[in-house]
């Protein structure tokens, strides 16, 4: 996905969202300006009821905001129909649920395929092989021809996750993928992610785990509908391992520039 003429992947400006209730109207997003770049590993904090989900419903267009601006690569998604949103998301965003959502009539394997046959991506024979390294990337190829609910929990987010990277997406949002896995396993989960940032993707998760929201570069915190804070974890965490290794090359290349000069001044 190509990104926004300021460089950054998600691009929202002062976007706010209103829900008409029974007892009058509620606005849960307040006024959220935020740009997030390229191979980011951002999550999103804040109590239960702060924002979290609507806030990445924007974000994949699962919502639409009142008003304000939600960009996300070149693509204008506050002014997509129902129709263009699901196309779009479907090519350009993996989403990761709390739940899975996996269909229980399909395999693992097929749940796999079916984003790839709703896109039309890839040719309809490499479908079910892509799908297959996808398992295999996840660590669960042996299940791949089983109903979900023979699978762990573990496992049957492992699947959703292979499902969401169906169509290589260049942003993967999930909302509370591990809040239904045990520690272990919700580690493994954040394993898996920050496997996926150091292969170049953006990846913004909510997480109610400090221990895991740690792990990521950057941590927005949600509180009562506005961006309270935007917490950086600092740069070795926040850079992918590529832009790591093209500052220790840099590093590198200084260092012998400099041997250079001193062989001058020797000379
Ligand atoms: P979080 O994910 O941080 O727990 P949500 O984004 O789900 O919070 O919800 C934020 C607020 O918006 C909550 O008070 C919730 O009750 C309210 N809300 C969410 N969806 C709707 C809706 N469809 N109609 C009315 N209120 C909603
Ligand atoms: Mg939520």
């Amino acid at each position: 996905m190509k990104k926004n003429g300021n460089g950054a992947l998600i691009d929202l400006r002062d976007v706010v969202k209103t829900y008409e209730t029974g007892a009058g109207d509620v606005t849960v997003l307040k006024d959220i300006t935020l740009r997030v770049q390229p191979g980011e590993f951002v999550s999103v904090v804040g109590p239960s009821g702060s924002g979290k989900s609507t806030l990445l419903n924007m974000i994949t267009g699962i919502d639409q905001p009142t008003s304000g601006e939600v960009h996300v690569g070149h693509e204008a998604v506050h002014t997509l129909s129902q129709n263009q949103l699901a196309r779009w998301r479907g090519r350009n965003v993996g989403v990761v649920f709390q739940f899975f959502q996996l269909l229980p009539t399909l395999t693992i394997l097929e749940n796999v395929v079916l984003p790839m046959d709703f896109c039309s991506m890839y040719r309809r024979r490499e479908r079910r092989e892509r799908a297959m390294h996808l398992l295999e990337q996840v660590g669960i190829a042996e299940h791949a021809h089983k109903l979900p609910s023979a699978l762990s929990g573990g496992e049957q987010q492992r699947a959703a996750i292979a499902r969401a990277l169906a169509n290589d997406p260049s942003l993967v949002v999930a909302d509370e993928p591990t809040g239904n896995l045990d520690t272990a396993t919700a580690n493994e989960v954040f394993v898996l992610f920050e496997e996926l940032v150091a292969q170049g993707k953006t990846l913004m998760v909510v997480t109610h785990d400090r221990s895991l929201s740690a792990r990521t570069g950057r941590v927005l915190h949600l509180l009562d509908g506005r961006l309270h804070r935007d917490q950086n974890n600092g740069e070795s965490r926040s850079a992918s391992r590529g832009s790591q290794m093209a500052g220790v090359l840099l590093q590198y290349a200084q260092h012998e520039a400099k041997g250079m000069i001193d062989e001058r001044h020797l000379a």
